[in-house]
């Protein structure tokens, strides 16, 4: 479990170190990591996932405060760990303003259903926590 311990160096418990923060402080990625090459097949499974995830979600999904609309980032609502970071139902489009939002804000991004603890809800429970519920 060292890449839990890892994520919380961005302060945000649900974030595996996709966050700007993250990046910030760990400039090199784990060595734990690059050691699997399943993870290393994920990983670049996940970038072509990204890429078309956020192709078909242009817009922000997040906007929150300070929201420019425009979706760039990947936010991984229940973190990135295992299958949950090729796993689409985990994905949220964002713009670079509102992941920094989030990051910095993770008990109000719980609130809003932007991020989920996967400690607290398996994965078939997820999709009752939709971020459209919380909008609404
Ligand atoms: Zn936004
Ligand atoms: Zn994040």
């Amino acid at each position: 479990m060292a890449t839990v311990l890892a994520s919380r160096n961005c302060n945000h418990a649900t974030c595996q170190g996709e966050c700007r923060r993250a990046k910030k402080e760990m400039p090199v990625r784990t060595p734990i990591r690059r050691a699997s090459k399943k993870r290393a097949k994920q990983e670049r499974q996940y970038t072509g996932l990204r890429k078309r995830f956020l192709q078909a979600n242009p817009d922000c999904q997040a906007n929150v405060c300070g929201c420019s609309g425009k979706a760039e980032h990947i936010h991984h609502m229940a973190g990135r760990i295992g299958d949950d970071l090729t796993d689409v139902d985990n994905f949220l489009a964002v713009c670079p303003e509102c992941h920094h939002w989030i990051e910095t804000h993770p008990v109000e991004a719980k609130a809003l259903c932007l991020s989920i603890s996967r400690l607290q809800v398996t994965k078939k429970d997820r999709t009752t926590y939709a971020p459209e519920e919380a909008v609404v």
